[in-house]
């Protein structure tokens, strides 16, 4: 038995800020503000250990627990001089959950516990308000119903409503009767109910928990916590918090922690309030104050998106005393924690209290941008700006914006339908949809889906996360949507409310303009525009600038973004390459900071322009070549079967041979693009990989095209593609083995690249040819393609009348199929280089198709058999192990061999790091994740420095507490 509760309180606390894994972040903040002596009001956590405990408990509270929780609440009343739910001066209570990683909206919470019919009285005699106190009471009777007793919310805001209508009668409100939810609350808000209409509300409340419990809403202040504290616990596995930690990655937590502490009251008239501030823009992460307030409003009431609150600057005119003490809070935090903080705070009547502080969910532009700006102002170092910034969300600095023509176009046609405010950046074109299942079964079925709500709730984060774009109708920057939508990097105008949605009927309203379901919608995060149709989606900010269509004077995001990169490029010890088919791709890996390509895969040239023709030329007459040059071979000296032989022979090899004297010089024009391209980087170029059937048409309409196209008839196309049809393809005639049964063909790519290398640098050009055979499993396979490259390198060198290559032109292979990483010290014999295909090792490491692994992985993902999918995160323990075999006996033969990876794994930050621990020279990815990779990778240099650093200070130090 430990201890499970700490207090905070009266300018001390238990706690402190580092303690988050225990104290979640809520009470490990609270405490911290405590200790800075920050006006919060006191209270108790209970740990996540509690909540952990309370779950391998059959859910009942961990002995000791009780007592801690009676003792802490003496302390609070004793602080206070109050009493918990009675007494002279009755203390109510808040119980707020908190886990160690944010997850907003997505566990509960219960406000004003311990009202009951004698401490309202009580309560409403010492604040003179009694319309406060019924307010308050019929407030927790809902959220006690909602959370911890499971009645549906709509049960008590019937009942609400049935009340506001009788009440809105009696004031003489024409049609009061037949108004939906919204206009019913836009006539007679909550704010205007008197002490009847609320004791009302009350009764008919007693009657909803009545129906739905059979028993009497508890009036026992001592039951109320401990079933509220339940309830909490409880809301750590509902369905849409495991969803969250699902979508997020969220995963290793004890639990939530419980935060109990004693209320203050944002209802209790005009000069009181509660709001939720930014100490920077969360969307642009420009400096400056940024959030929102509503007066006379409770707990959750700013973030709900119920009602539209007032932007933070409003309440330097309504409250300049509070404002200004928010202002100097502000920068406290921002210096004591050195980071971007979101906040919420109470006004009671006219004094100001924090209820929390937490580094604030920012979008990937304001990201980068207070990362830059705070190493600027020196409030942090750069190292710490660069492990700031998420790589995973790196690359959502690429996402398109609307086309700024288009959006002119729409504009003055009138389609501009409504405004919002711009809550998560980004353009998108998309089908409207109105619920988030909808938005995933469209989804399912391939369509690009706009999600529009009147306003979102946890439960719809799973169609939120398939959408291109979400609009609400109702909400600020802080509200569900705006808050979850941002973390996703999923662009969102929030709070357009000019748009009337309609979730049953599945139609928007603007004016007398109707939008349906599936209709497309354009909007703009940036703008908070919405507009009727389609407008084209233009690349972004960074993609402009790289492209030459923006000033890079113009663009601060630009230069932010270079910034932070630099800073990572001189943390970074791993190499960083691309993954590049042709001159194009080459070109934008440049603009992404690769530093050569790691792959080209060769088989994508010849799909292109006329290139497919003469390839599947030579595919049609490449098994009978074969086969009678072995007949050839197999006759001896029989001097007239040979002569039939060959007889049978001239044809299909002249088709073979011109085929390949046809494709020569294009897959050499495609290599003098890429060394021109790359100016002197290195370029690796894999020869032929994929299996031929590949290359043919499967159906019969293509079958037929293709025989018009050659002029032969399609029985030929059939049998050749059935002759080359394989149960397995992936295990069986592709990569290296290509090259050994068809030695033509690598011959004409070696030849290729040793000639499109000799003319780029007849041009001036420095090259890097590098040459790297696929699907190796033996050394003996490597070590033929490797004598017929070096073959070809003597011939060229010779027909060009040359000593020697100016270059040097390295031969290397994959390591992709188990055996070859096994036997690595034997393969690096014939091999100067090593790169991990990472793709083709877990098929083939782990035994999963990459075809058809997807049918089960999702299951096996969820049921902890992996943790991750090990086609995008690479699998450390098997895949991983089998790298470091590899790289160990490879260095045994080669101790200077250069080892990089390309496979997916090569663009994903876990994986990355994993390649910076087994000291690969590279990684190479797709062009648009080369910087996520940069980044990545000074990250975990930067991990590393900093463990090696926490080691010799533990080494030093006899004693201490070993962080996770
Ligand atoms: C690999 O297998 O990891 C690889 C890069 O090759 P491909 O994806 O082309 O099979
Ligand atoms: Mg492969």
């Amino acid at each position: 038995m430990g201890k499970y509760v700490y207090f905070f309180g009266g300018g001390k606390a238990d706690g402190r800020a580092q303690m988050k894994e225990l104290l979640g972040g809520k009470g490990a903040n609270l405490a911290e503000m405590t200790n800075l002596n920050l006006p919060v009001p006191p209270g108790f956590t209970i740990s996540t250990r509690a909540c952990q405990e309370f779950y391998t408990h059959s859910k009942r509270w961990p002995k000791g627990l009780q007592e801690e929780v009676r003792g802490n609440m003496t302390r609070l009343e004793k602080l206070l001089g109050v009493k918990f739910g009675g007494g002279e001066k009755p203390l109510l209570v808040s119980v707020r959950s908190g886990a160690a990683v944010s997850m907003p909206g997505m566990m509960d919470t219960v406000l004003n516990l311990g009202l009951n019919p004698e401490s309202l009285a009580t309560l409403s005699e010492l604040t003179g308000n009694r319309r406060f106190g019924w307010d308050a009471y019929r407030r927790l009777m809902q959220m006690f119903g909602d959370v911890v007793m499971k009645i549906s919310k709509d049960a008590f805001e019937h009942e609400l409503e049935e009340v506001k209508r009788a009440f809105g009668k009696r004031r003489g409100i024409p049609g009061v009767e037949a108004m939906t939810h919204e206009t019913l609350n836009k006539a007679v808000p909550d704010t205007v109910l008197q002490i009847n209409e609320l004791q009302e509300v009350v009764r008919r409340y007693q009657a909803v928990y009545r129906k739905h419990t059979g028993g009497e809403f508890p009036s026992d202040p001592w039951e109320q916590l401990t079933r509220a504290v339940d309830a909490v616990f409880d809301s750590w596995n509902n369905p849409r918090a495991v969803k969250y930690r699902q979508l997020n990655d969220i995963r290793g937590l004890l639990g939530t922690a419980v935060n109990v502490q004693a209320m203050v009251f944002g209802n209790m008239g005009e000069d009181s309030g509660t709001g939720v501030c930014f100490t920077r823009d969360p969307a642009s992460g420009e400096n400056k104050f940024y959030g929102e307030y509503l007066m006379n409003a409770q707990g959750e009431d700013v973030v709900a998106g119920i009602r539209t609150p007032q932007t933070i600057d409003k309440l330097a005119e309504v409250d300049p005393k509070a404002y200004q003490q928010l202002v100097g809070i502000r920068s406290t935090l921002e210096r004591h924690y050195r980071d971007m903080q979101d906040i919420e705070f109470t006004i009671e009547r006219g004094s100001l209290y924090m209820l929390q502080t937490r580094s604030g969910k920012r979008t990937i532009f304001a990201a980068v941008r207070s990362a830059v700006e705070m190493a600027q102002q020196k409030l942090i170092t750069r190292e710490e700006a660069v492990r700031r910034v998420g790589a995973n969300q790196l690359n959502q600095l690429f996402a398109p914006v609307l086309d700024q023509d288009e959006v002119e176009k729409a504009e003055e046609a009138g389609r501009l339908i409504a405004s919002g405010l711009p809550a998560s950046p980004g353009g998108a074109c998309g089908q409207v949809v109105f619920t988030a299942e909808d938005a995933e079964n469209w989804h399912r079925e391939g369509k690009k889906v706009i999600l529009a709500r009147t306003e979102t709730s946890p439960e719809d984060v799973g169609g939120m996360a398939v959408s291109e774009a979400i609009v609400t109708a109702r909400g600020g920057m802080t509200s569900h949507a705006a808050v979850v939508a941002r973390g996703m990097g999923t662009p969102c105008v929030a709070g357009a409310s000019e748009l009337r949605i309609d979730h049953a009927e599945k139609v928007m309203r603007v004016g007398d303009h109707a939008i349906k379901e599936g209709d497309y919608i354009s909007l703009s995060g940036f703008t908070g525009k919405v507009y009727d149709g389609q407008i084209k989606v233009q690349p972004s900010e960074i993609i402009q600038v790289q492209d030459g269509v923006l000033d890079v004077k113009k663009s601060l995001l630009y230069q932010q973004y270079t910034k932070l990169l630099s800073w990572a490029d001189e943390f970074r010890r791993l190499g960083v390459r691309a993954n590049a088919d042709i001159p194009r791709d080459a070109e934008r890996a440049m603009k992404m900071g690769a530093e050569g390509i790691g792959l080209c895969r060769t088989e994508h040239m010849f799909f292109q322009g006329d290139r497919i023709v003469s390839f599947r030329r030579f595919i049609l007459v490449a098994e009978d070549v074969k086969k009678f040059k072995q007949e050839l071979a197999d006759a001896g000296d029989n001097t007239e079967k040979k002569a039939e032989i060959e007889r049978k022979l001239a044809e299909p090899l002249a088709q073979y041979n011109r085929a390949l004297a046809e494709l020569l010089p294009l897959q050499r024009s495609d290599f003098e693009g890429l060394f021109r391209a790359m100016k002197g980087r290195p370029v690796i170029i894999r020869t032929l990989d994929p299996p031929l059937h590949e290359f043919l048409p499967q159906e019969p309409e293509n079958q037929a095209e293709m025989a018009a196209t050659m002029g032969i008839d399609v029985r030929k196309i059939r049998d050749a593609v059935a002759s080359l049809h394989e149960f397995n393809p992936m295990l069986g005639l592709r990569g290296c083995r290509l090259g050994i049964v068809y030695p033509e063909v690598s011959m004409m790519q070696f030849r290729a690249i040793v000639e499109a290398a000799l003319n780029v640098a007849a041009e001036g050009v420095k090259v890097r040819p590098e040459i790297m055979i696929p699907l190796v499993g033996k050394a003996e396979e490597l070590k033929l393609q490797r004598d017929l490259a070096l073959e070809v390198i003597a011939a060229v060198t010779h027909e060009r009348k040359l000593k020697k290559l100016p270059f040097h032109v390295m031969i290397g292979t994959m390591i992709e199929v188990p055996r070859g990483a096994v036997t690595a010290d034997e393969v690096a014999k014939h091999a100067e280089f090593f790169s991990f295909g990472t793709n083709d090792l877990t098929q083939m490491g782990c035994g999963f198709s990459r075809d058809d692994a997807g049918k089960f992985l999702g299951d096996y993902v969820r049921m902890g058999i992996y943790d991750y999918d090990p086609f995008q995160v690479l699998d450390r323990s098997g895949i991983g192990k089998l790298i470091s075999i590899a790289c160990e006996l490879g260095r045994k033969t080669r101790p200077d061999i250069e080892v990089g990876i390309c496979g997916e794994h090569g663009g994903d930050p876990m994986s990355v790091e994993f390649c910076h621990q087994v000291g690969l020279t590279y990684v190479s990815c797709s062009p648009f994740r080369v910087p996520v990779a940069r980044l990545a990778a000074a990250q975990a240099a930067l991990k590393e420095k900093a463990a090696k650093k926490a080691a010799g200070k533990k080494s030093r130090k006899p004693a201490g507490k070993r962080k996770k």
